[in-house]
Formats: structure tokens, sequence, C-alpha cells
């Protein structure tokens, strides 16, 4: 089950999310006092956090910068004013959505799921976004099977580990060869042609493997 950090100043709307999303199927913690966030992250590596911008002990943007300084978590920034959003998205905290107060809890869980999709990690039990069996070899892309070679999943596992990352086909050839058989590097782009084909076939229009013009690949979670 995923984990949801709720950092929240207003223990009755905290409350109110965690019974939504534990609804969903998630589980939540909530900390009520900006102090201590960061360190509760780096300890507990939560799958999200709902960060409220006006705390008691340390405000939300400076938790976020901080959290950005050590982590790629999803950070869904909550505001009670939406003229704020334009600010805060000027100020490119690294926040992956934001939502504005008063808000249903019902929209709340919906960003929840959808910034989880987006930031290509497993999410619920709904079977979305997409999810990687490393004892099985089986990947699959909001609930479908992808059926993939051996070699597609090790790649697609390879590139999924740091999102973000540009590896060369020199690298990702080591990593799928490691016995240094001599193979052509265009083995490695058909492999990673078929794997975004069958990507796209159970996601319409799923990039989520980009190829970087003259140097190679990397795994790139949907930004919104
Ligand atoms: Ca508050």
């Amino acid at each position: 089950m995923q984990r949801i950090l709720i950092v929240e100043d207003e223990q009755r709307l905290a409350a109110i999310i965690a019974d939504y999303l534990h609804a969903a199927g998630f589980v939540s913690h909530w900390l009520g006092d900006g102090r201590g966030v960061a360190a509760w992250v780096r300890e507990e590596r939560p799958d999200l956090i709902l960060l409220d911008l006006m705390l008691p002990g340390r405000d939300g943007m400076e938790i976020c910068k901080d959290i950005r300084s050590f982590s790629t978590v999803p950070i869904i920034m909550v505001t009670a004013r939406i003229e704020e959003i334009d600010r805060l998205l000027g100020l490119e905290l690294g926040a992956d959505d934001y939502i504005c107060k008063p808000f249903s809890p019902r929209e709340v869980v919906a960003r929840v799921k959808a910034v989880l999709r987006r930031s290509g990690g497993p999410t619920t039990a709904d079977g979305q976004g997409l999810v990687l069996n490393e004892s099985t070899m089986r990947a699959t892309l909001d609930g479908c099977n992808l059926d993939l070679t051996a070699v597609e999943f090790k790649l697609l596992a390879f590139l999924f580990a740091r999102p973000g990352h540009i590896y060369s086909r020199d690298q990702l050839m080591e990593r799928i060869y490691p016995d240094q058989r001599i193979v052509n590097d265009r083995t490695i782009d058909s492999h990673i042609k078929k794997l975004r084909r069958k990507m796209e076939q159970v996601l319409s229009g799923c990039d989520l493997i980009r190829s970087v013009y003259g140097v190679g690949y990397k795994f790139e979670p949907e930004q919104g």
C-alpha cells in the first residue's frame, strides 16, 4: 500500500482527507507542524506528500525546497489562496501539483492518483501507472500486462530506476549484455522501439521513454 504524508495544521481537515485516502486504498500519516517534516520524509520515505503552505513552525515553501534537495517524492502543495499559485509556480519549488482550499476530499484523492500516475511509480489497487515486478519480470501499465521480453524488461527497469537520468546506448548495452557479446549499437534502438510500441498499445500517447538526440535514452515521468 502506498503511503501518503499529510502535512496540515487543521487537524479536522487532515482527518477528513485521511479518511478519503484510506477509502481509496492508501495509508496516510499526519504531521501538524512544519518542523521535522523534512527529517520525517528522509527517514520514512512516503510515496507522496500533501503539503500545506501555511504551517506553524516552518512554511511549506521552505519544506518543499528542503525535500527537493534530497528527494524526488511527488509533492502536492496546498494553498488557501488561488492567487498564490502563480507566485509559487514562478518560484520553481519543484512541487508536482497545487490544490487550492477549500477543496473537496474527492478532488484531493483524484489529484493524488493523477500525480502518482504521472510520476510513473506503482499506484493503487485500481491498477494505474507503471508497475514492475522484478521477480517475475512482468510489467503492467494501467493494469495491462505489457508482455515484455527479458531484454525489454531489463531495459525498462534500468531506465525506470533513475527517472530523468540519460543513459548512452553503450551504458545500456553494458547493462543488458554484461558478457560483452558483440552487438550492433542499433540493437538497443530496436529494443527500445519495441518497448515503446508495447507501451503505446496499452496507453495511447504514452511516451515514458524518451530519446535524447545524439546521446541516448531516459525514463521521463509525464509532467502535467
Ligand atoms: Ca495551514
